[in-house]
Order: structure tokens, then C-alpha cells, then sequence
């Protein structure tokens, strides 16, 4: 399936709505429709990269300014501390393939992950 066909582009092309939290020309972010917290942010880019694994030295700066904005949510959402995850690739627990910062506090969380 291409990226461009997952529930995410369905999301940036307004197709389906979300409780946006941050939006600026290069990413989106909004609320995780299943949270795992009390905050659980999802950052994703506009350009439809299906995981990290796939991102190449074209896309250095779209990272660094993904890993700005999850900063940048936290701050809003008032979070000192929180947890940013990616998971790349179905056994690490990716279900959407559209690149995406987990933006996750709000509670104590355990390490490590499941
Ligand atoms: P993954 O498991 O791929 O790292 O994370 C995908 C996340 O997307 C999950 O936490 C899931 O709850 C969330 N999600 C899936 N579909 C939707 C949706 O339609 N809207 C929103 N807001 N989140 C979604």
C-alpha cells in the first residue's frame, strides 16, 4: 500500500478529521485516537516516508525538525518530562506506514517498553 493511502494521508488531506495539535508546512500533529497516556501526541510529516527505516540523508532536516516539534507539543501539553517513540517495522509494533513521533507522558512511564 502506498504511504500516501494510509489513514494518516487520509488525516493531512482532511479526509477524516483529528483533534490537531500543532500543524505548520512540513508536519501535523494530533491526538492518538487510542492514547496510551493521558497525553499521546502523534507527530507526523507531510511527505509520506512509510518508516524510518526508509528515510535517507534527503530528509536529515525534516527529522531534526520532527524531533523539534515533539518538543514543541510536550511544551504545550505542559509535559517536564515525557517519551518520544518511533517504531520501525511491523515486529517493532508499526501499524500505520507513514512515518510517525509517539508524543507520550503525563504518567510515570516504565522502561523498558513491551
Ligand atoms: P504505530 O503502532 O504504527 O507506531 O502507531 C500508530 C498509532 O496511530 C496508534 O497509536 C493508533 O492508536 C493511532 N491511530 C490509528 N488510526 C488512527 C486514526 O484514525 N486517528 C488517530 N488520531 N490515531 C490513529
Amino acid at each position: 500500500m502506498a504511504s500516501s493511502d494510509t489513514i494518516f494521508g487520509r488525516i493531512l488531506r482532511g479526509e477524516i478529521s483529528c483533534q490537531e495539535v500543532y500543524a505548520d508546512d512540513l508536519c501535523l500533529a494530533f491526538r492518538d485516537v487510542n492514547p496510551q497516556a493521558p497525553v499521546h501526541v502523534l507527530v507526523i510529516p507531510r511527505e509520506p516516508i512509510p518508516q524510518l527505516g526508509e528515510a535517507t540523508a534527503e530528509h536529515q532536516a525534516l527529522l531534526g525538525h520532527l524531533l523539534l516539534v515533539a518538543a514543541k507539543v510536550a511544551r504545550l501539553e505542559g509535559l517536564e518530562s515525557w517519551r518520544t517513540v518511533i517504531n520501525s517495522g511491523a515486529e517493532a509494533g508499526q501499524t500505520v506506514f507513514h512515518l510517525h513521533l509517539h508524543v507520550i507522558g503525563g504518567r510515570p512511564l516504565a522502561w523498558p517498553p513491551g
